[in-house]
């Protein structure tokens, strides 16, 4: 059994010990590899059950965790109806510790640093990756700096991180100019370690989504999630192609990656047939917090996973993604509003007749109704607004 890093264009391998996760020759993004590991799982729940394909030569004296994974997966009439079908599945990664699926990776991610006795780590983010990673590398007492652009993240978020005790550095511009700032620094003097989901170990914990999803429901049409840096996007493609390699998977579901409208790169990039490079957007724009980001680092990979998995990219309106929100949450299951994209894009779909009636699938939530209230206050007192205007 050996794990080693490998860089997805040029197949160029690296020792697991290196922690700058760029190709030397092409600058590609590094991923984990694994050879002569075969699926088996242990009786224990969560992210940790799968350690055999996600970090099988990890001594366990070094596994951080907060207990994540092993997710509710939650069916409903009124959300069946909402969005056109039959066999809907929401896999909710808000009940995660932190509140999002983001501690699926960082559990991995902070373990790795763990063993290579770094004390330090680093990450740029929208919010819930600083919330998480804020949380791990405190409980395992790695010091941790989290750049956050100004005035760009939401209140509840923002404070989490900062309760945890993260150093918090606020970046003049938005997420992708602290993105690079971070992936600047990674190879200076003191090296941070990088805990964004450039992090390949990141990417090798969130694989566990779709492991969970396939043990509970079998067989699934598709899987759909908000996409944003397409970490998501590339963790689910590497799992359902490393099951069907593992002989555990038969029919292959179809990624759904969505898009919001008004940051939607990806979505652009694959329309437009997927030839290289991605184009960045210098300006997005959405009211999904989570999924404001305009220059994806995890491109490349996510093309790989929509192109073994014949999956598809899709953009839905800021209107589209909160009325997917109001549903979910008036049927007491409750998501922030990020999450909801991959119900719009669902039901947009439908609508489209891409997806049947009757087939199985799923939607991931990625985070907690309460990550984001901010905006359910302001629609409250839009409506209130309205409801006392004169006629
Ligand atoms: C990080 C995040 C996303 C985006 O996921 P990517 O893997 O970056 O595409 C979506 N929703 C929520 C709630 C998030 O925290
Ligand atoms: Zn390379």
């Amino acid at each position: 059994m050996i794990t080693n890093l490998r860089c997805i264009e040029c197949g160029e391998y690296y020792h697991i010990n290196r922690t700058d996760y760029r190709c030397d020759k092409c600058k590609s993004p590094l991923e984990v590899n694994h050879q002569d590991v075969e699926w088996e799982v242990y009786s224990t729940k969560g992210v940790w059950r799968y350690k055999e394909m996600i970090h099988p030569t990890l001594p366990e004296e070094f596994i951080v965790t907060l207990g994540e994974g092993a997710t509710t997966i939650y069916e409903n009439d009124k959300l069946s109806a909402y969005s056109g079908v039959n066999n809907l599945h929401l896999k909710h990664e808000g009940r995660n510790p932190t509140g999002s699926f983001k501690d699926r990776g960082m559990t991995v991610a902070v373990s790795e640093a763990k063993r290579l006795g770094l004390n330090h780590a680093i990450c740029a983010s929208t919010g819930n990756t600083s919330s998480s990673a804020a949380a791990y590398t405190s409980f395992a007492g790695i010091g941790m700096t989290v750049v956050i652009p100004s005035g760009r993240i939401t209140k509840s978020k923002l404070a989490q991180a900062v309760a945890y005790g993260a150093n918090i550095e606020t970046f003049d511009g938005n997420f992708d100019g602290a993105m690079r700032k971070v992936i600047d620094s990674v190879g200076a003097y003191d090296k941070p370690y990088p805990l964004n989901s450039i992090n390949p170990w990141r990417v090798e914990g969130q694989k566990t989504i779709i492991f969970e999803l396939i043990e509970e429901l079998i067989t699934v049409d598709y899987i759909a999630v908000p996409a944003g840096n397409l970490g998501n996007t590339s963790a689910f493609g590497k799992a359902i192609k490393e099951m069907k390699d593992w002989g555990v998977l038969y029919d292959i579901p179809r990624i759904i990656a969505v898009q919001a409208e008004g940051a939607s790169p990806f979505y652009r990039y694959m329309s437009e047939g997927g030839s290289d490079p991605l184009v960045p957007e210098d300006d997005p724009q959405t009211m999904a917090s989570a999924i404001r980001i305009g220059n994806p680092v995890n491109w490349r990979k996510a093309k790989k996973s929509l192109e073994y998995t014949n999956g598809i990219a899709v953009s839905v309106s800021d209107e589209e993604i909160y009325d997917s929100k109001r549903m979910i949450d008036l049927s007491g299951i409750g998501c922030e509003p990020a999450s909801a994209a991959s119900v719009a894009g669902v039901k947009k779909l439908r609508n489209q007749g891409v997806i049947d009636r009757n087939d199985v699938v799923a939607c991931v939530l990625t985070g907690h109704i309460l990550k984001d209230t901010d905006i359910i206050l302001q629609k409250m007192e839009e409506n209130a607004a309205r409801e006392t205007a004169p006629a």
